[in-house]
């Protein structure tokens, strides 16, 4: 049975996403099992993932979002773009009402600023901002400039009108490579730019700012946000640099699948050497994982198979999430063990991940005390209902008359 019939058959989940889950070739149940991963990321028990299977499905309350890029790469913008299961662009692109993005606007020049102008006049005070790059300080800012002004003007101009920021990626969090010595632009993150600049809500209220660290951020943690927000209708909880607990609660070493080498003394010394070949720990060849938190070891990196992080291929973790460690210190250098302490639930020394994120190792990251080992997929009615329509059509197709 071709895709097109098969998709006759099965319920539409919404009016977009059924379409893009037909076209991406997305079965439904993969679909849930991302809602489930998803749900697992954000240290939700797993019972809560109909609300999240929900939110995904609602096409309605779409949150309007402008997205300035000052000084960077692009790198957040393109890593999204290319992730997938399912494609997290799509998934995020519906469930947004993106009004303002430098790169993916079609239109350009006047009419980019016109679209820029009359989002903010539409949607002040409702709106969510998203940075991506650093805030050139130095000599007024001129090494960054858009439209004739500089990021410090556009911020004046637009943060004060915003909801809630998000800061994707280590530049907006905190500087970036920009930031590093000698920083020639005087290039700081959104958060240290509304502070020196003194910006608040229109009323006077302070901005709330989520931070989302990593060269690039992880799209899953965009999305993971972007979700919590429109499942719960608030900011998720975050630590003292702004990051969600979620994401950003545990160091990368206590979910490392290395870390029991670290913990038993089998280090690499050299790459290529026989320690090196066989999988053992990086931390002498300059890992930074004992001193960054982050959720790579279970959502991975990149998104293009299994192991597919820095360290899950060999190579040391940068610390490019942490400020004061990726790109501040050297690549070699050896890091502050933060936690000596053995986690209590050690990761597999191999780890066979499907790609993207899976609810079992998320589960393990998000910090979720109980809920995901007692969940059983039953528990939730809506999605028993969705699993049994999708065993239903595949029954059918194994039936069907070749
Ligand atoms: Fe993994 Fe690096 Fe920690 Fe070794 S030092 S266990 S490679 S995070």
């Amino acid at each position: 049975m071709n895709r097109s019939a098969a998709s006759r058959r099965e319920p539409a989940l919404g009016p977009h996403l059924s379409d893009q889950l037909d076209v991406y070739g997305i079965s439904r149940r993969r679909f849930i099992e991302f809602a489930l991963g998803i749900t697992a990321t954000l240290g939700l028990p797993l019972r809560m993932s109909g609300q999240v299977l929900a939110a995904l499905e609602e096409t309605k309350a779409r949150p309007t979002v402008i997205w300035l890029h000052f000084q960077e790469c692009t790198g957040c913008t393109e890593s999204l773009l290319r992730a997938t299961h399912p494609t997290v662009e799509t998934l995020l692109l519906d469930l947004i009402s993106l009004d303002y993005s430098e790169t993916l606007l079609a239109a350009a020049g006047h009419q980019a600023e016109q679209a820029l102008h009359d989002s903010l006049d539409k949607n002040k005070g409702a709106f969510i901002l998203v940075v991506e790059g650093s805030v050139p300080l130095r000599d007024g800012g001129i090494y960054c400039k858009i439209a004739d002004k500089t990021p410090q003007q556009l911020l004046l101009e637009i943060a004060p009108y915003a909801a809630a920021a998000v800061a994707i990626g280590s530049c907006a969090s905190w500087g970036g490579v920009q930031s590093a010595a000698p920083n020639p632009t005087g290039a700081v993150g959104l958060p240290e730019a509304l502070r020196i600049a003194g910006i608040t809500k229109s009323d006077g209220s302070a901005l709330p700012v989520i931070t989302l660290p990593g060269c690039p951020a992880s799209p899953y943690n965009l999305l993971a946000t972007v979700l919590y927000y429109l499942t719960l209708k608030k900011l998720p909880e975050v630590d003292a640099k702004g990051r969600p607990r979620f994401a950003y609660g545990h160091l990368i070493h206590d979910h490392c699948e290395r870390r029991p080498h670290f913990d038993a003394g089998r280090f690499a010394e050299q790459f290529g050497d026989a320690g090196h070949r066989q999988g053992w720990c990086l931390y002498k060849l300059g890992c930074k994982g004992p001193e960054t938190y982050a959720n790579c070891p279970a959502i991975e990196f990149g998104d293009v198979g299994a192991n597919t992080w820095p360290v899950g291929i060999g190579h040391p973790c940068f610390g490019c999430a942490e400020q004061g460690v990726g790109f501040h210190k050297a690549l070699h250098e050896q890091a502050e063990v933060a936690s000596v302490t053995p986690p209590s639930l050690f990761p597999e020394i191999i780890t066979r991940h499907a790609g993207g994120v899976t609810a079992g190792a998320a589960a393990v990251v998000g910090a979720i005390a109980g809920g995901a080992v007692v969940y059983a997929l039953g528990a939730n009615e809506k999605l028993k209902q969705v699993e049994a329509q999708s065993t239903a059509v595949a029954k059918s197709e194994a039936e069907e008359p070749k």
